[in-house]
């Protein structure tokens, strides 16, 4: 009998969303509900070309992108992932292991808790009253083998988001051997000044990460960035895969970071579409937490109305994120994807309502 290692053998797949068949529409995964920009579809096709290269390990053309639209990054190491949950993985797995725990919030980002585990670390909660991360309940949960304390700001799969100031508050507050991380995947969507926690990273102790598979439209593409301390990167850099952004990725990403406009735009028409389609749930009778994201979290009186809505929407050819995997079975997540398919669900959810 061949064995996987115990800490592999004994967890769960990564759950994915349960996606329909090819004439269904999906909503069940924060992807952009439009397309990245064109200079970013036109370099791809250029970089085609170059398919018989190697894609440049250090991704110089990419960092000097992030640090055009990010001067603030110029002061810290960057470091680019395939996604940046291969950062994150990374990361955890670097910092991480038996003995250790990862702490994160009650509805944080599950991947957290599978590379976690992967890592061979366990994967603790505090508690979040209101969809909204505590900071306060955070401090609470740290313990003696806290090594991680990892929060996504604006929040998945809650869309809500807390002032910047308070993960400041967060960060002084932690013990110095305890890294924060601040998963910003959806930090286009929130117009705060994100300066204060970029600023972070200068202690030595706080990374950050960002992605272009949200608002940048760029989800197929895998590429995903980070800001480190030096000494926390060259650790996490021992454990990427070394040429792990293919060549036309990096191409695309490059030339959608310097698309700003079409950044701006995208932004602008889905949080337009989101507070839209929210209002008419809530004026149905549906719980929603105030989302800045490009999903909202619908919350229904029971997980049986939870349960047939999901299967009336499938039926509809509309794929919601089930939420069982975060305990919240009476809550179904739907991304704000293209304007018809949101219209048809909408209509069908305030039927049922
Ligand atoms: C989508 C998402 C990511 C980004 O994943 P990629 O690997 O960059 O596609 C990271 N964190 C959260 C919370 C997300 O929802």
């Amino acid at each position: 009998m061949i064995r996987a290692v115990p800490a592999v053998a004994g967890m769960d797949s990564y759950t994915l969303a349960e996606l329909g068949g090819t004439d269904s529409v999906s909503l069940a995964q924060n992807e952009s509900a439009y397309p990245a920009s064109p200079m970013a579809l036109a370099a791809g096709r250029e970089a085609l070309a170059q398919s018989a290269q190697y894609p440049d390990p250090d991704w110089r053309e990419l960092r000097t992108a992030v640090a055009e639209v990010h001067p603030e990054v110029a002061d810290h190491s960057v470091l680019f992932g395939a996604g940046s949950m291969e950062l994150i993985g990374c990361l955890i797995r670097a910092f991480a292991g038996p003995g250790h725990t990862v702490l994160g919030s009650r509805y944080g980002y599950l991947f957290v808790g599978t590379a976690a585990l992967q890592a061979g670390a366990a994967y603790e909660t505090a508690p979040e009253p209101d969809f909204t991360v505590s900071v306060d309940a955070l401090l609470d949960a740290v313990t003696p083998s806290t090594r991680i304390v990892f929060v996504c700001n604006p929040g998945n799969p809650t869309g809500t988001r807390i002032k910047n100031a308070e993960l400041v508050k967060l960060r002084n507050a932690l013990p110095d051997d305890v890294m924060l991380v601040v998963d910003q995947a959806y930090a286009e969507f929130d117009d705060q000044d994100h300066r204060p926690v970029f600023a972070l990273v200068s202690r030595g102790d706080t990374v950050v990460t960002r992605t272009l598979s949200k608002a940048y439209g760029l989800a197929g593409a895998r590429v995903g960035w980070g800001i480190f301390p030096q000494a926390i990167a060259t650790q996490v850099r021992k454990l990427l895969n070394p040429n792990n952004v293919s060549l036309v990725s990096q191409a695309m990403a490059a030339a959608a970071l310097r698309d700003q406009n079409h950044v701006a735009d995208i932004v602008d028409r889905t949080a337009r579409q989101r507070d839209a389609t929210c209002e008419r749930l809530r004026a149905a009778g549906y719980t929603i937490p105030d989302s800045a994201t490009n999903f909202l979290l619908i919350k229904f009186a029971t997980e049986s109305k939870a349960a047939a809505a999901d299967a009336e929407l499938r039926s509809a050819g509309l794929l919601l994120r089930g939420m069982k995997g975060y305990g919240l079975p009476d809550c179904l997540r739907a991304t704000v994807g293209p304007a018809e398919a949101l219209e048809r669900m909408t209509e069908i959810l305030e039927k049922l309502a």
